[in-house]
């Protein structure tokens, strides 16, 4: 029983909501007890006084190192400790990753992503990656980078290159973190996002469900991205993609109702932040994305796919954007 929160009143729905940084355990999971109807109502609430319901920001990412990497992440294809048959790919130049921020630049995208795989770049690679940074930026462009941990060291340099926003998911509750990840601690996660803040950047930080947690452990994760000192700007909520070779290959599918009370619940918890759907969504049927939406969902990452007219994904995604109604809010990342 969730006695404690209890069906929101008309008059608390016109209040201004406000960010809170000290939800507690038992108030998460009686919000994921909510009915489910209670539940979207709430969030959807929750979700206009702060944006477009009808608009809907894109996002992409491009990897510029893949494979190979030295975490033990149970569920990433992209680990050295599992055979998922990945290609490893070394950094990409400076040229190439440049190139593709032009003709992202000529597709339209404001901002660009950059991911690479690894535990945390050396400092010559740091460097690498800073001169990527002021090679986008003085094509007028956004950057957003997804590197591993940082030093303080490094996360100034990065900030001083003209780094807008760092990726670095917390990816599941801090009971559960020993269950998927032993090669770092769930601390080691918030220190590098201290860093990140400290040093000045926005934080994009969300996580991972379907993979075995329970329901508080999800609970959990929301707490740990909403108590953080501040709300990161954008939550990527991914859904476990079961890749084969993969520790996670054969764990039972989320009940995709649990999903959508998992971006509802990060709706209502961090207001003003972008909810967005990542990895995961390329299973979700039409109709469940929907739920997404109306629940809070208001970003959509396309993961490692072409975003041109030739790409299906890209199509399925304008054809479900024209039958909901839903615009794009401008291409916040872009791959090539
Ligand atoms: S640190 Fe990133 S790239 Fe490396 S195994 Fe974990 S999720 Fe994959």
């Amino acid at each position: 029983m969730h006695a404690e929160v209890a069906i929101m009143t008309n008059q608390e729905r016109a209040e201004e909501p406000v960010l809170r940084h000290d939800w507690t355990q038992g108030e998460a999971e009686a919000l994921f007890a909510l009915p489910f109807s209670e539940l979207l109502f709430q969030a959807q609430t929750i979700h206009r006084r702060h944006f477009d319901p009808n608009e809907v920001q894109v996002s992409s990412l491009l990897s510029i190192k893949t494979g190979a990497c030295s975490e033990d992440c149970a569920y990433c294809p992209q680990s050295a400790h599992y055979e998922t048959g990945v290609k490893r790919e070394s950094l990409m130049s400076l040229e190439d990753v440049l190139e593709a921020a032009q003709r992202a630049r000529e597709e339209g995208a404001t901002r660009f992503c950059m991911g690479a795989a690894w535990r945390s770049p050396r400092d010559g690679d740091l460097e690498a990656i800073a001169a990527m940074v002021e090679g986008v930026k003085a094509l007028g462009m956004e950057t957003c980078v997804t590197a591993g941990m940082l030093s303080d060291e490094q996360a100034r340099r990065l900030k001083e290159a003209g780094l807008d926003y760092y990726n670095h998911n917390l990816d599941t509750s801090e009971s559960y973190y020993g269950e998927i990840i032993t090669t770092r601690t769930y601390q080691d996660r918030l220190d590098t996002l201290q860093r990140v803040r400290d040093a000045g950047m926005h934080v994009c930080c969300g996580g991972i469900v379907g993979m075995g947690e329970s329901a508080a452990d999800r609970a959990g994760l929301l707490i740990g991205l909403a108590n953080l000192p501040r709300h990161p700007e954008s939550v990527p909520i991914n859904l476990l993609v079961r890749v084969e070779g993969t520790p996670l290959a054969d764990t039972a599918a989320l009940d995709p109702f649990d999903f959508v009370r998992t971006v509802a619940v990060a709706r209502i918890m961090m207001p003003a932040s972008r909810v967005r759907l990542s990895a995961g969504r390329s299973d979700m049927s039409d109709e469940m994305q929907a739920l997404c939406f109306l629940a809070g969902a208001n970003s959509i990452f396309y993961g490692d796919r072409l975003l041109t007219t030739e790409n299906p994904q890209a199509q399925r995604d304008r054809r479900l954007f024209a039958r909901l109604g839903l615009r794009m809010a401008g291409l916040g990342c872009w791959v090539p």
